[in-house]
């Protein structure tokens, strides 16, 4: 059996134009959305799907169409959070129809393709040997084609939620120069500002991404029985000073509420079944200003 090593060029497979194909089915499809905007955190575990789909509810719920993409291939959690597991991926006349939850997002991931609970993400090769090598590749050209390939429609803003580490969103911005932005998501622990801080300065500068604004997530808890207020997260510097020292906009803090995790446990928007809590008032501000921000930048580019 050969390895890619032995193959000479190609190996007769037009890899190089099957991806120029791609890429132009990309920039086609692309042409539909008028905002692609990032989720971020290069941390894992502070939040950045949850905040991701919450963000999506609250443009939903300001008239906006909006779609979201779980760009975490291996972690992927956008379609339970948004109950649309069970939704088969088919073939339509635009493209792969992607998932529509209860509340009108279109949603399109990775967990969708897999046949059951216990299956993780595998890649087929004549050989896993050099599989560190190639397992990125396919990564990104899966991401591409989650993109490219799904029937998206007319759409507003494309939120991407993307995996941890500190190269996901360079990774994105490579293949979409299109992105409008990036939104921040930390916890207010120290280890997580560090992380955090790193993705920002590697957005800002390596990336060439502006950031939209950064988002304290799992702030005090408030008890509902006795009403007294417990931050989970030490005593680390306030996550507000964080964001006046990269420059960005800080869009405020997302109290730790259990009721957020049990709405994404069962697929169903939490939006609607807390509409006067801090943390809706949270997802509706940073809808606000990241809606306006990117109406002031298609203003300049009419
Ligand atoms: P990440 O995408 O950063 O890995 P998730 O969005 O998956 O993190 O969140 C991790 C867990 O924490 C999930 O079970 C989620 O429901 C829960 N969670 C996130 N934010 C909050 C919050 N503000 N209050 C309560 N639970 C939260």
């Amino acid at each position: 059996m050969k390895s890619y090593h032995d193959i000479a060029a190609d190996g007769g497979s037009n890899v190089v134009g099957q991806v120029e194909g791609q890429v132009a089915r990309l920039r086609a499809r692309l042409r539909r959305v008028r905002h692609v905007v990032a989720v971020m955190s290069g941390k894992g575990g502070v939040g950045k799907s949850t905040v991701t789909v919450n963000l999506a509810e609250a443009l939903l719920q300001q008239g906006h169409a909006v779609g979201v993409l779980d760009a975490d291939i291996n972690g992927a959690s956008i379609a339970r959070m948004t109950g649309v597991r069970g939704f088969v991926p088919r073939h339509g006349p635009e493209g792969v129809l992607c998932a529509v939850s209860i509340s009108g997002l279109r949603v399109m991931s990775m967990d969708l393709f897999l046949p059951g609970d216990r299956t993780p993400v595998m890649w087929d090769a004549p050989t896993q040997q050099g599989g560190y090598v190639w397992r990125p590749m396919v990564e990104m050209g899966v991401l591409r084609e989650l993109i490219a390939d799904t029937a998206w429609g007319d759409l507003d803003f494309l939120l991407v939620d993307l995996p941890p580490g500190g190269n996901a969103l360079a990774n994105l911005a490579d293949l979409l120069p299109e992105l409008a932005g990036a939104v921040g998501v930390t916890v207010g622990s120290g280890v997580s500002q560090l992380i955090v801080g790193r993705s920002i300065t590697l957005a800002k500068e390596i990336a060439g991404v502006e950031v939209l604004g950064l988002v304290e997530n799992m702030g005090p808890h408030v008890c509902e029985v006795c009403g007294h207020s417990e931050a989970l997260f030490g005593d680390a510097e306030s996550v507000r000073d964080m964001a006046h020292v990269h420059g960005v906009p800080f869009f405020g803090l997302i109290p730790f509420d259990p009721r957020i995790a049990l709405c994404a446990d069962r697929g169903i928007p939490f939006a609607d079944t807390a509409p006067d809590s801090g943390a809706a008032s949270v997802f509706a501000a940073m809808a606000d200003r990241i809606a306006l921000r990117l109406l002031e930048t298609d203003l300049v580019a009419q």
